[in-house]
């Protein structure tokens, strides 16, 4: 019986894979690869390559895996996209989940941990943003992240399936055996595209935005480990394996850095001066996002481990280093960065 993850060939599903396969689990991966890696996926997964919207072949996967419970990381996640082109978000994130859901519902598979996002609150009207505080997203994609949501919460009570919601904060890091790590194309997060500037592939970081209600004028984000994020799917199926009722957990370290206090500790731990350009703000931004995780802690038994930052820029920075073509690098070891 395998646990099958979708999107498993993504920067935090294959973080999860490893994690799952390292702690024993037996594991199939499904990715169509539009965004992911093949060479992501941990060697003692199964991989299968295909499109979680294909409900026959989603139905053959869950057979012959015998599966009753899925992590599901497969959606796009790119902000500033969805405010562009919403239609591709409603239609991969929501209309491919909709049709996951019908193959699971016809293979009785009863579990399902899944990404949501810290984006589902919008604008918050008070920091650390709690579980249940209002959820007004600002732009497309954290609306097809809070409709999945729903979505899970009306079939799972139609049809007997029970959910964990993980709503991440600022995913990032990589793992420390820089065997895996973060490689999107084209690159839009803040920690990936400073480490590319102290890399040369950049010749400047752009600073979105210095005009926010904030201590120095620009965003503020939690920003969480990788690995931390991967531990607490563990936890939150393992959680629904003891029979626990669906719910919904924010994953962040409660502890908020300005955009400025970002680009510093790249300067610190990379030695690199970090050519850095004020700019307008980026569409869909809300000021300030922080999470309480005291849910996530108190019912998952969950607790961060990697959680200063200069400790999660380090790991970033080790993948970066030695993989400054992300998986297209030929392996550069350590003595030669
Ligand atoms: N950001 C920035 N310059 C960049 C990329 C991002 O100033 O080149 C800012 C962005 O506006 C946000 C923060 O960095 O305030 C984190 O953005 P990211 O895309 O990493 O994550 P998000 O918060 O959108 O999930």
């Amino acid at each position: 019986m395998s646990v099958v993850v979708l999107g498993g060939a993504g920067y935090i599903g294959s973080h999860t894979v490893r994690a799952l396969c390292e702690s024993g689990y037996d594991v199939a991966v499904v990715d169509n690869l539009s965004t992911g890696h093949r060479e992501a996926v941990h060697p003692k997964a199964k991989f299968y390559e295909g499109d979680i919207g294909d409900i026959s072949f989603m139905r053959s996967v869950f057979a012959k895996e015998q599966c009753r419970a899925v992590i599901h990381f497969a959606a796009f996640s790119q902000v500033g996209e969805s405010v562009v082109k919403p239609l591709k978000y409603y239609e991969n994130n929501l209309g491919k989940t909709r049709n996951l859901l019908e193959a699971m519902v016809a293979e009785g598979v009863d579990k399902v941990v899944f990404s949501s996002s810290a984006a589902v609150y919008g604008e918050p009207k008070q920091v650390p943003i709690l579980e249940g505080d209002p959820t007004e997203p600002t732009n497309p994609y954290g609306e097809t992240k809070l409709a999945m949501e729903k979505m899970f919460r009306w079939v799972g009570n139609a049809h007997g399936i029970r959910f964990v919601s993980l709503r991440y904060f600022n995913a990032c890091g990589a793992d420390p055996s820089t065997e895996i790590g973060e490689d999107h194309d084209p690159e839009t997060h803040l920690i990936p595209l400073i480490l590319q500037t102290a890399n040369g592939k950049r010749e400047k970081i752009s600073i979105f935005g210095t005009d926010y209600p904030t201590k120095d004028g620009t965003c503020i984000r939690d920003y969480i480990h990788v690995c931390d994020l991967a531990q607490a799917h563990i936890l939150a199926l393992e959680y629904l394996c003891r029979g626990g009722e669906s719910d919904i957990f924010n994953l962040g370290n409660g502890v908020g850095f300005s955009v400025r206090e970002v680009i510093e500790t790249v300067r610190e731990v990379t030695g690199h001066p970090i050519p850095a350009q004020e700019s307008g703000r980026r569409a869909g931004d809300p000021a300030q996002l922080i999470a309480s995780s005291q849910k996530a802690m108190d019912v998952l038994g969950w607790k961060p481990q990697l959680a200063s930052l200069q400790e999660i820029v380090s790991t970033a920075w080790q993948w970066h280093r030695t993989h400054p073509a992300g998986y297209r690098t030929e392996i550069i070891s350590e003595g030669e960065v």
